[in-house]
């Protein structure tokens, strides 16, 4: 086998009728799929087993110094891509099929698959097990947006929601092979993108309240819109952050909640949901309190009230610069362009790089497109990125201490 072969079989589980791929963590085709990549790596004469959460785990064994991880997860959103998540677990099995038949002696290397990646039961669940980072009682009772809850998902696979925590002493490293998700690589006309960064980001809801009132007899001059206030924010809003000067900032209103949201009431209340992402440690907290004091401006002005709340809040998290340094030389080497570039979205990595030295490779997305069944990368491009990835774990095995 290879990784195309691997991939190629890979592509039958999951398939849906859509002409895209429905993985959803701890399904039956999730499951499938990660039985399926336990056999390849028995095939491929690795030690591979599932922890106490399911995370599939392929070893090549080493000398006794700390294990070198590449990892990513085969879990899909529901008409999901064949890419995301999946070309990164199988780049992991490749590289330990090649450093298998190289026989060269090193430091032990594991491929991993982490479950529910994209968040069906919580974000990165598999990898925070892993790190042992979830509260057990909130853990219990994680439930999909379909109601199923991860204990009876996880039941079928016979896996119980638990924390796995592993010791990090024998952990040296992260990597993570993964489509970039973005246009940048490709507009770039470059294979390869080492992360910099993973973005960190802030969500904030805000309630903007005024007065609701017969949309035919309340004067212009004497509403309290609250949906005028509103909008008037999202726009400010946005030129704030394209004036800000970070280039890796994004700004987002993706929620608008309208009441009593009908054709002939003015609007009494309006809640927005917004998200802010860089990967600059000291812009996002500086910026959201620029953001509530627009946001109160504007209120004031218009004569609403403001009530504003922070829904969630992630620092960035910088990736290792010594891998990032092994993963450019390797490219190198092998005479690949490599662009560094920040993350926007979040991976297993941003939760690994917390506490473990990790570096990220991407491969450029057609069109930039994810998440949905377009989803596609030059095989070329995957080739050459496994080849850096191969290279660069040959290397830092070799050396590592
Ligand atoms: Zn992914």
């Amino acid at each position: 086998m290879n990784f195309a072969a691997d991939f190629a079989a890979l592509r039958q589980i999951g398939a849906d009728a859509a002409g895209g791929w429905s993985r959803p963590a701890f399904s039956e085709a999730d499951n499938a799929a990660h039985d399926w990549l336990l056999e390849q790596g028995r095939a491929a004469g690795l030690d591979a087993r599932y922890d106490a959460f399911g995370n599939a785990i392929l070893r090549l064994e080493g000398d006794g110094r700390p294990a070198l991880l590449i990892g990513s997860h085969l879990d899909t959103v529901r008409n999901g891509g064949a890419f995301d998540g999946a070309i990164g677990v199988l780049a992991g099995l490749e590289v330990l099929r090649r450093l298998r038949a190289s026989g060269q002696p090193g430091a032990p290397v594991e491929a991993i698959s982490f479950r529910d990646e994209e968040g069906r039961f919580g974000p990165f669940t598999g990898s925070r097990a892993m790190l042992g980072q979830h509260d057990a009682a909130a853990l219990a009772k994680a439930r999909a947006a379909d109601g199923e809850t991860l204990a009876e998902a996880m039941a079928g696979a016979g896996f119980t929601p638990a924390n796995v925590p592993r010791d990090l002493s024998t952990i040296a490293g992260y990597l993570e092979l993964h489509i970039e998700q973005g246009p940048v690589l490709e507009q770039a006309g470059c294979p390869i993108g080492i992360v910099t960064a993973i973005a960190g980001q802030e969500r904030l809801s805000l309630r903007f309240t005024g007065q609701a009132d017969h949309a035919g007899t309340a004067p212009m001059d004497l509403r309290r819109d609250a949906f005028a206030g509103a909008a008037r924010f999202a726009t400010a809003f946005r030129d704030l952050i394209r004036a800000a000067g970070d280039p890796a900032l994004r700004g987002t209103i993706g929620v608008v909640k309208l009441s009593p949201n009908q054709g002939n009431v003015v609007p009494g209340e309006v809640t927005l949901g917004l998200e802010i992402r860089s990967t600059e440690a000291g812009t996002l907290p500086d910026l959201r309190g620029r953001i509530i004091a627009l946001a109160e401006d504007i209120a004031e002005q218009e004569q609403l009230g403001l009530r504003s709340r922070g829904i969630y809040s992630e620092s960035p998290v910088p990736m290792d610069a010594a891998l990032q340094a092994a993963l450019a030389a390797s490219a190198a080497a092998l005479g690949h362009s490599a662009l560094r570039l920040p993350s926007g979205a979040n991976h297993d990595a941003g939760i690994m790089g917390r506490l473990v030295p990790s570096a990220m490779i991407f491969v450029p997305s057609v069109g930039g497109r994810s998440h949905c069944p377009e989803e596609e990368t030059e095989p070329a491009f995957i080739e050459a990125a496994i080849d850096v990835l191969h290279h660069a774990v040959m290397t830092l095995r070799r050396v590592r201490a």
